[in-house]
């Protein structure tokens, strides 16, 4: 279930362009996860357009005049036959007050709260939806448009409204299809075989523009590039790009994290914790019960304070930051861990950081890699810091995983699973050596590999062959002489030397 729930973020989105760039500087990173942190910013040129509101026949005020809409895809906005809202759109609720639609639109804003994310943003499945009652205008063709509420779009991605081309894309085909609603072609594909009435799925390649008025005849890249400056010459949009990356929601409803050092005050609002009162401390005696918030919230004596501006009685934010918020720096603290003073120690930061060599497993690529790297560029902006990237090289070291005797799938070793291997069984029963020996050989670092029994028994084998050799020769070996003298030696003496060498050379 989703709540609206008042909550603190960091505005990533503003570095999104500057961790996309910088990616350039990271060549000691593998490239694999450079291209995950780039997928996840997820920048896309497109184009902005505003329809406009068409006013209410009641002569009833709306909270705005336009919708904004962004599209990859403006080539297509000729085949724009509705547009659709996210449930979550600000206002919208008004914008359907007294209207016979109003019912059904409230019932339906409720129900999508309740729907998981990705039950609602899945291709496949049966679509929901409700007309608004409402159109707008598109502003290419001055054609008005009915105005849905449809839980397929999100308000965190883009504006919250999309233009909706049922012919050229496949969740709107499939919505159009369900509530029928027009079907237009304006992209024809190269060989100019679509026909609206006998397709059967949306066209969502790149073609040829049909039916577009002034821009019919253009390929749709040409078009794209002719239609977004259309739009900014009018005045209706322009080119836009967009980022995938959100911003960073840190607010926790849980004990265990660093307090948001914020109060609230009736006189004067949101105040944040002035730096001489930092940090704020946990409170120890917390009681903890699934409330379903944060158990701080119930205890009194941390919560109620005084305001540091006025004075006033006034209230502590209770939720705590995200656990990923201490792993963002923690390697610019551990150079001064002792410090009471500051929170970093810059001149030991310019002196030691950025990390040279950084391990870790390739699941922190996306979120703590990007958070740390975000963070080291806030607090190069604040001057507390001379470097921008906090680790010049990353190893992500592969997964030891364990196939499972009930559906023969590899599995990673975990402990939630529980199927680890406990090295201390293994010891008794093989030794030390035998364990270091199968660690060592089991594959490449970087490479997942499969923990083996077998394995383990055939390194243990080894030894013991190589200890009963040295054993059985010991006598020999005492009487060999400290220093080679290789001229002396006969043909296998010297193959034998040779690569004796050459082993050592490969090994240190
Ligand atoms: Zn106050």
């Amino acid at each position: 279930e989703m709540r609206e729930l008042e909550q603190w973020f960091f505005r990533i989105s503003a570095y999104a362009q500057r961790l996309l760039d910088d990616l350039e500087k990271l060549q000691g990173w593998p490239e694999r996860v450079r291209t995950m942190q780039a997928n996840w910013i997820g920048r896309s040129e497109g184009t902005r357009v505003e329809f406009a509101l068409v006013p209410r026949a009641d002569g009833r005020e709306d909270p705005f005049s336009t919708v904004p809409c962004f599209t990859t895809r403006v080539d297509t906005i000729y085949g724009c036959t509705y547009m659709v809202l996210a449930p979550e759109y600000p206002s919208l609720l008004d914008l359907v007050r007294g209207l016979p639609q109003e019912e059904a639109v409230r019932a339906y804003v409720d129900q999508a709260r309740r729907k998981p994310r990705a039950v609602r943003t899945a291709e496949t499945g049966e679509k929901s939806g409700v007309f608004t009652g409402r159109y707008v205008v598109n502003p290419y063709n001055g054609e008005k448009v009915p105005l849905w509420v449809a839980d397929y779009v999100l308000m965190e991605y883009g504006t919250g409204a999309v233009m909706a081309v049922p012919a050229h894309d496949t969740r709107d085909w499939e919505f159009a299809h369900r509530f029928g609603l027009d079907i237009k072609l304006v992209i024809q594909n190269p060989e100019r075989t679509l026909r609206a009435d006998r397709m059967d799925q949306a066209y969502t390649e790149y073609g040829v523009l049909v039916d577009s008025g002034p821009f019919s005849g253009l390929s749709s890249a040409e078009a794209i590039r002719k239609m977004t400056a259309f739009a900014a010459e009018k005045g209706f949009g322009g080119p836009q790009v967009h980022y995938r990356l959100r911003d960073w929601l840190i607010s926790r409803q849980r004990y265990w994290g660093a307090p948001i050092p914020i109060v609230y005050c009736d006189r004067c609002g949101i105040v944040p914790v002035p730096e001489d009162q930092l940090p704020v401390r946990l409170p120890d005696n917390v009681e903890f019960r699934p409330h379903g918030e944060s158990p701080l919230k119930r205890c009194e004596e941390f919560v109620n304070t005084a305001c540091p501006r006025c004075g006033g009685p006034s209230r502590r934010e209770s939720d705590t930051m995200d656990t990923f918020v201490d792993s963002s720096w923690y390697f610019l603290r551990y150079l001064s861990p002792h410090d009471d003073k500051q929170a970093i120690d810059r001149d030991a930061c310019n002196r030691w950081l950025p990390v040279d060599q950084y391990i870790g497993g390739v699941e922190h690529a996306i979120l703590h890699l990007l958070y740390a790297r975000f963070f080291t560029k806030v607090l190069y902006d604040m001057g507390l810091i001379g470097f921008d990237e906090p680790f010049a090289h990353l190893f992500t070291q592969g997964m030891i995983c364990k196939r499972s005797k009930r559906d023969g799938k590899l599995y990673k070793m975990s402990k939630s699973r529980g199927n680890v291997v406990s090295p201390d069984r293994l010891i008794e029963e093989y030794g030390a050596d035998t364990v270091r020996l199968y660690t060592l050989f089991i594959g490449p670092p970087e490479k997942d590999a499969e923990w083996s029994d077998q394995g383990v028994e055939g390194a243990y084998r080894f030894l013991r062959r190589l200890w009963k050799k040295v054993y059985d020769h010991r006598d020999l070996l005492r009487k060999a002489a400290a220093e080679v003298d290789p001229g002396a030696l006969g043909p296998e003496e010297a193959e034998l030397y040779r690569f004796t060498n050459l082993a050592i050379k490969s090994v240190t």
